[in-house]
């Protein structure tokens, strides 16, 4: 597998990351499957705050892996507080993970269940200097998961996101993407579960704070197929579908999730 080229296919897929980066087989891999019965309530763990400056948003990619919106991080402008955090942690990009149809397509699966999609908002820790140095802390990343499941009250925020598909069509378009607070994505509900783990692309560092929230958003199906509309190929190429970017579970190996609510 070239440096280069990772991926979802067979030939660079997930069963492949470790050939060129070995910490894809750690012991502290993500994503994980949450199971209830594990799970250790923890009442020390208290509610997370985002503060999210709407005019940090800058652009919106298709990177042939995943849709992602790039955010200013230059200074602590976006920024994640509280739960099982110390300090303030900038908001740097988010992005999808999500599957060939509507019944999987999510990283983490909860008590066997897997959604058809996953978004990730990914902060860093700036006392770390810039992100490069935090991708080498345990401290240095936390990732909000958020579900997204299917159902009749589609989630309108989804879809400033989705109107810009069509301008991000192929691998390496980029589309001004500005005003936008991220903070309407989020559920209803602050409740998560949190534990250690890692990027679920390589390098795959073992750098995160997961913060997984409980209750998913809904979107439609019409949703759902419309981020299936990208491709993974470039402007001049036969277009492949941009489906199934997700990694499959990861041992658990002795670590404890731990849930803020009973
Ligand atoms: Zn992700």
């Amino acid at each position: 597998m070239a440096q280069s080229v990772w991926g979802y296919d067979s030939d660079n897929g997930p069963d492949h990351w470790h050939e060129n980066y070995p910490m894809a087989k750690g012991d502290k891999q993500s994503p994980i499957e949450i199971n209830s019965k594990d799970v250790r309530h923890d009442n020390s763990l208290g509610p997370w705050h985002a503060s999210y400056d709407p005019g940090a948003a800058k652009t919106i990619l298709n990177n042939g892996r995943t849709c992602r919106v790039v955010f200013d991080d230059m200074f602590d402008r976006s920024v994640l507080r509280g739960g099982p955090l110390t300090g303030a942690y900038r908001l740097r990009q988010l992005h999808l993970h999500w599957g060939s149809s509507d019944d999987h397509g999510s990283e983490h699966v909860i008590d066997g269940v897997k959604y058809a999609a996953e978004l990730h908002m990914v902060h860093w820790n700036p006392k770390h200097g810039n992100f490069a140095g935090a991708l080498k802390q345990p401290d240095g990343v936390a990732v909000v998961g958020i579900f997204l499941k299917v159902g009749k009250t589609p989630k309108p925020e989804m879809k400033r996101i989705l109107e810009e598909i069509d301008n991000i069509k192929t691998k390496g378009k980029e589309a001004p993407f500005q005003h936008f607070d991220p903070s309407i994505l989020f559920p209803k509900s602050r409740d998560y579960w949190t534990y250690h783990g890692s990027f679920t692309t390589p390098p795959c560092e073992e750098c995160i704070t997961w913060i997984l929230l409980r209750e998913p958003i809904e979107v439609s199906s019409d949703q759902m197929a419309k981020l299936r509309t990208l491709s993974k190929t470039g402007e001049n190429e036969p277009v492949k579908p941009l489906v199934d970017n997700w990694r499959p579970l990861q041992p658990v190996k002795g670590r404890i999730v731990r849930a803020s609510f009973k």
